[in-house]
């Protein structure tokens, strides 16, 4: 054995290690937060750090030398030819909400989803990146169409300006879903899933570098910029979708720094609309804080009463401060269902 990798190895461990313990502290329940979710009673709003891109690399560039477990056993460390390390999910044990990659996973049908917009809840907490960091710009340029209603279409996405060749990074961690060629639409699409739920969509690609139900991670090189479908000169035509439903991308991503606004993102159904767009508006961000503030002082403000022995729904309600006709409204229930004990009852 070679003196200088084992102390190469003794090195990465202690940095695994220090960043591990770090990790855990700053993140307990990491599946929990890894996931979409409602808003929490004890939800917080969450400041808004804009997070500068992570490393990317490109799979057809490097080797894999060696791959070592580290203490965290959903992540194991790959070492590449290049000297450079990096925190790689371990995908057959680390997949963070195993429903994301199973539910609707189709890799031949774009839009896969039969949910409809009305079934989404009104608010929904989406993290962005977990304790890993992972994100990365899918490219860095002039933004050349926003998304939007533009002419008679409407645009889904934002476009981004590139020459032909330039690479294209997958946005977060997850796995390719489509390559595809659409004529006289996408061209050559890759759609990538990611442990958030949402999917981001890289169109007139040139060149596809990935395949589906293959894992991904943020800054990996998925592909080519180019000029193919529905396309008048090069650039990237950029989607971020939940459910199949679109936003605007330049809500999470500013493409001109190539940061992402936000680590957690509050989506709002209302944001599912070509005319619900981002602005740097001033006035906008502060009434959407407001809003966002609002949304989090009612999701805290909701509260539950156990069922104990004894208990009916009329002294439940006289010692909550309401009425049995708003018990049955928040429950669903009516005034004479029976009550079992340990039964969670919503009382506010
Ligand atoms: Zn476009």
């Amino acid at each position: 054995m070679n003196f200088r990798r084992n102390l190469l190895l003794v090195f990465l461990l202690f940095v695994a290690t220090a960043a591990v313990a770090q990790q855990t502290e700053s993140d307990t329940t990491k599946t929990d937060t890894l996931k979409t979710k409602t808003l929490p009673s004890d939800a917080v709003v969450v400041k808004r750090v804009p997070l500068a891109s992570g490393p990317e690399f490109s799979a057809s560039d490097v080797l894999v030398v060696d791959t070592i477990p580290s203490s965290s056993e959903g992540l194991n460390i790959v070492l590449y030819n290049d000297n450079t390390w990096r925190f790689v999910r371990n995908r057959d044990i680390d997949v963070l909400d195993e429903t994301v990659f199973i539910q609707d996973w189709d890799t031949t049908k774009v839009q896969p989803y039969k949910v409809e917009l009305k079934d989404l809840p009104i608010s929904m907490v989406i993290d962005l990146v977990d304790s890993l960091k992972s994100y990365h710009y899918p490219f860095k340029g002039r933004v050349t169409s926003k998304y939007g209603p533009r002419r008679r279409r409407i645009h889904q996405g934002t476009d981004i300006d590139l020459e032909t060749g330039d690479p294209v990074y997958a946005t977060f961690d997850g796995r390719v879903r489509i390559c595809t060629y659409i004529s006289g639409g996408y061209g050559n699409l890759v759609v990538l899933r990611h442990d958030n739920g949402l999917e981001t969509y890289y169109a007139h690609l040139s060149e596809i570098s990935v395949k589906p139900n293959e894992w991904v991670t943020a800054g990996q090189q998925i592909g080519k910029g180019g000029n193919t479908g529905r396309s008048t000169g090069s650039h990237l035509h950029y989607e971020i979708r939940y459910k199949g439903q679109t936003f605007d991308p330049e809500r999470l991503i500013d493409f001109t720094t190539g940061d992402l606004r936000r680590e957690t993102f509050l989506l709002k159904r209302t944001y599912f609309s070509p005319y619900s767009r981002f602005t740097q508006d001033f006035e906008e961000e502060i009434q959407s804080d407001e809003e966002d503030k609002k949304i989090a002082a009612e999701a805290a403000a909701v509260k539950y009463h156990i069922v104990k022995k004894g208990d009916t729904l009329g002294r439940i309600a006289i010692n909550n401060h309401t009425t049995v006709t708003k018990l049955c409204q928040l429950n669903g229930i009516k005034k004479t269902t029976t009550l079992r004990i340990g039964q969670r009852i919503r009382v506010r």
